[in-house]
């Protein structure tokens, strides 16, 4: 198949492929995603096929505005619409009780499903155009970084899917939050754009989900299907240093080899001059960490290195998002200083 790469103007074409029950890797603020006709089951079925996903990880829905979450959902409690009024469009999935006409390819059979209005006017517009949700999960092959250019997208997707939008880099990097509001209190599934603590300020109390900090054992069931997969992870083994980064810069300087990667902060780039180096951005610059964390990861896929030593940015505010992504890239193989 030959991957057409269309620019913001191809909106009705790119609605057309939808509508036709193609795959399209779509632009959002967060990551790029590959999306399909969310009401059709074997688009649905052609996401898992080209990324090679686990059948039972669900997709999210993507509507162009909290007037379409009626006809998808029940029992909708009042904290979604709240939560809709102050973070959409934006990024935050809610997870709330479905209706029959979600297919059971997009939930993995649950009777709860994952919908989302991306920050993106041009996907918005497409969504709108086909008249269709669109689901989809992130643009990646299953289990590598999360792309947050087109051109990222296409290393993994190029000839498996018709078309690509390009709407130039993502505005925040991360995936979505993932918040369900099926159960009480809530609970934070994933971090994400949308804070732990704007969360908090309308819900008042959240639950943070065990498998957001740590790994799951073997065997164990996580509550968000598809969180107990490998994610994130360049080919290279990644292990992050966690402290004041004077000390991790310190540390990975005397532990690293002669062939190691390093993810580090703009602050400390020079000390690691001499080794392949991708920076996150200032120590105080969350959101620009956040931006940085996967083209970071997937750089060094593109370069031979043995392995991969990153400074662990603080897990504050989208901290929190960023810290669990290159945590789970790492496997948890964190070390504290
Ligand atoms: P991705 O954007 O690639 O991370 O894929 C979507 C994520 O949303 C998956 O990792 C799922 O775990 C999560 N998700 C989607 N639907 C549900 C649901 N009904 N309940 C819990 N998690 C969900
Ligand atoms: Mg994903």
């Amino acid at each position: 198949m030959n991957t057409k790469q269309l620019t913001t103007k191809d909106i009705e074409l790119a609605a057309g492929i939808i509508a036709g029950g193609g795959l399209l890797g779509i632009p959002t603020e967060t990551v790029y995603g590959l999306g399909a006709n969310g009401l059709d089951p074997r688009a649905v079925q052609s996401i898992f096929a080209a990324k090679g996903r686990p059948q039972d990880n669900p997709l999210i829905l993507h509507i162009p505005g909290a007037d379409w979450l009626e006809q998808y959902c029940q029992e909708i409690p009042a904290a979604a619409r709240q939560l809709a009024g102050k973070f959409w469009p934006g990024p935050l999935t809610m997870i709330l009780k479905r209706k029959d006409n979600v297919p059971d390819a997009v939930t993995a059979g649950l009777d709860t499903v994952g919908m989302r209005c991306p920050d993106c006017a041009v996907t918005r517009q497409v969504i709108a155009a086909a008249g269709v949700p669109i689901a989809a999960p992130s643009g990646n092959a299953s289990g590598r970084p999360s792309p947050t250019t087109a051109a990222a997208m296409l290393e993994d997707m190029e000839g498996k899917i018709d078309a690509i939008l390009d709407g130039g880099p993502c505005q925040v990097g991360v995936e979505s939050t993932i918040i369900d509001l099926t159960v009480t209190p809530p609970r934070l599934l994933r971090p994400g754009g949308v804070t732990l603590e704007e969360l908090e300020e309308v819900l008042g109390q959240v639950e943070v989900d065990e498998a957001v900090r740590r790994l799951m054992a073997p065997g164990e069931q996580p509550k968000a299907p598809g969180m107990k997969y490998r994610h994130y992870a360049p080919k290279a083994p990644v292990t992050v240093v966690k402290g004041p980064p004077e000390k991790t810069a310190e540390y990975i300087l005397c532990h690293m080899g002669e062939k190691s990667g390093v993810i580090c902060f703009d602050e400390f780039r020079e000390g690691f001059s001499g080794y392949p180096v991708e920076t996150l951005g200032p120590v105080v610059d969350q959101r620009a960490q956040a931006r940085h964390i996967f083209e970071a990861l997937r750089a060094f896929d593109r370069l031979e290195v043995t392995d991969i030593w990153a400074q662990s940015p603080a897990d504050t505010g989208i901290g929190l998002a960023v810290t669990n992504r290159l945590n789970k890239a790492a496997g948890f193989r964190i070390i504290e200083l």
